[in-house]
């Protein structure tokens, strides 16, 4: 038995069962979105995603939260999405603790970010200089109780709805994805839920789950921006109505930069370029009008109760940029390292290839979480949602995980594949969810050590911004047990 799968056995897996017969209630929903903007004329703000010392000088769009809350046999379940880089698992923590006092009839909350790369530092890694943290621990105070108070709000506006159900997976859609390190897997998969007023016949919220990083404006733009979510979020909640909520999904290595992603300027007649305002804007356009068109052929699903089930995790942290930014103080705290499942924040000097000595923390593992949830009807699972905490590349939702020469590990096991293991047609898929650790690689693909995957003289991006090889592995089995457990 591998020491990674005794870890996965530490998880403490907590579960609430399906509702019984007699708890049966119609469906409702209900939603709310915040303004998160960090007011940039007031402090110095780092934009997170690209290099350091990237500071904002406007704001071209606001950033939000959005909650979309539902409730069926006796449970409520809030599902939040924030625009920014990503949240870690202490900040979700905090966010509950304050559900709890406020709203304590909420059976579960998930808040996921939607990997904006123009906007706050949020995570602490893009600040002056990579010993000193770009986070702003006020404003992030001040962000998680704006979390609490618009699922409070969604949860207090809820009102009987019906729920629609659509998904599109035509080929032509990976086209709007861009993959550049092989294999070239993607996941062009769209998955919507609408959900409407039973009594007005009003439209309440789109939930749309769609992949790519927002990183169109690329590292010089220096204005606050949701990239293509903007546009995708405004194109939905104008043609459609109700509030418009994204979330992204499998967007390891999956981009909206390169010439991958052609989209024509109508204005101009020419393919519109990277790092421009048009390209954000003709991405989030396009997967808006993609959604209104899928809508058209839904399902309605007569959801009357709904599985929820979670496990907290202890996956093994082995990078070494990490711990030297664990133990500089860069997280703040808020991502602290555990050992045997204990809060461990030791650290220790180290002698480092370049920066000469340096303190490393010590701990072994990261702690966060994996939720599993089904939306039923009648007993048969009318849609899933999983939560991932990173960026999972594409080959261990949708399979394809390549064996190649230059791998660290090239005898490693594959990890489950999760698309393989979900059981409905509606597989929406939560990337950031509740956790943001970096990178989810194969461990079969692990490549930290020369020589690199296929003999290219450099190495492939990905393993730096990765908490370690085993954490893909951790995570997917965590997530089967859930999906899989009776
Ligand atoms: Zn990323």
């Amino acid at each position: 038995m591998s020491g990674i799968f005794k870890c996965a056995l530490r998880a403490a897996i907590l579960f609430w069962l399906p509702h019984l017969a007699w708890a049966q209630e119609q469906l409702r929903a209900g939603v709310a979105k915040t303004v998160v903007t960090p007011d940039v004329h007031k402090n110095k703000v780092y934009l997170a995603g690209f290099g350091h010392n990237r500071i904002a000088t406007g704001v071209h769009d606001n950033l939000y939260a959005r909650c979309l809350a539902l409730a069926a046999g006796g449970q409520i379940l809030v599902l939040c999405s924030v625009d920014v880089i990503g949240l870690f698992y202490d900040d979700v923590l905090k966010i509950r603790e304050q559900m709890k006092v406020q709203a304590p009839e909420v059976s579960h909350l998930i808040v996921a970010s939607t990997h904006v790369h123009e906007g706050p530092d949020t995570l602490g890694l893009w600040g002056p200089d990579p010993l000193h943290t770009g986070m702003d621990e006020n404003y992030l105070d001040s962000l998680d109780s704006q979390i609490v108070s618009t699922a409070v709000r969604a949860s207090h506006s809820m009102q009987a709805a019906r729920l629609e159900l659509s998904r599109d997976d035509h080929p032509l859609l990976g086209m709007l994805q861009s993959v550049d390190r092989p294999p070239i897997v993607k996941d062009p998969y769209l998955f919507v839920m609408r959900l409407t007023s039973v009594d007005a016949g009003l439209p309440i919220a789109v939930l749309v789950n769609w992949s790519g990083h927002p990183e169109t404006l690329g590292g010089e733009n220096t204005e606050i921006t949701a990239d293509y979510p903007h546009w995708l979020c405004q194109y939905v909640e104008n043609h459609l109505g109700g509030t418009a909520i994204f979330f992204n999904g499998s967007i390891g290595k999956v981009s909206t930069l390169g010439n991958q992603v052609a989209l024509l300027d109508r204005d101009t007649g020419q393919i519109a370029e990277d790092h421009t305002w048009r390209k954000a804007e003709l991405v989030g356009t396009t997967v808006g009008q993609l959604v209104e068109r899928v809508l058209k052929s839904s399902e309605t699903a007569a959801v009357d109760s709904i599985l929820m089930r979670k496990s907290t995790l202890f996956a093994p942290l082995e990078n070494d940029h990490f711990r030297v930014a664990e133990a500089a103080g860069i997280f703040s705290r808020r991502k602290p390292l555990y050992t045997d499942g204990k809060v461990d924040s030791s650290t220790i000097p180290k002698e480092l290839t370049g920066t000469g000595v340096t303190r490393l923390a010590t701990g072994h593992d990261l702690q966060t979480e994996v939720d599993y949830i089904e939306l039923r009807s009648s007993e048969r699972v009318a849609a899933e949602i999983v939560t991932i905490p990173g960026e999972l590349y594409p080959e261990l939702t949708n399979g394809g995980i390549t064996r190649y020469p230059g791998a660290d590990y090239p005898d490693a096991a594959f990890e489950p594949i999760l698309r393989g293991h979900l059981k409905s047609r509606y597989q929406f898929i939560f990337g950031l969810g509740n956790d943001e650790l970096g990178y989810l690689i194969p461990k079969a693909e692990w490549d930290n050590q020369p020589p690199w995957l296929l003999g290219r003289p450099q190495r492939w991006y990905g393993e730096i911004n990765s908490a370690g090889p085993d954490v893909s592995g951790v995570v997917l089995r965590g997530l089967v047990e859930l999906i899989e457990q009776r």
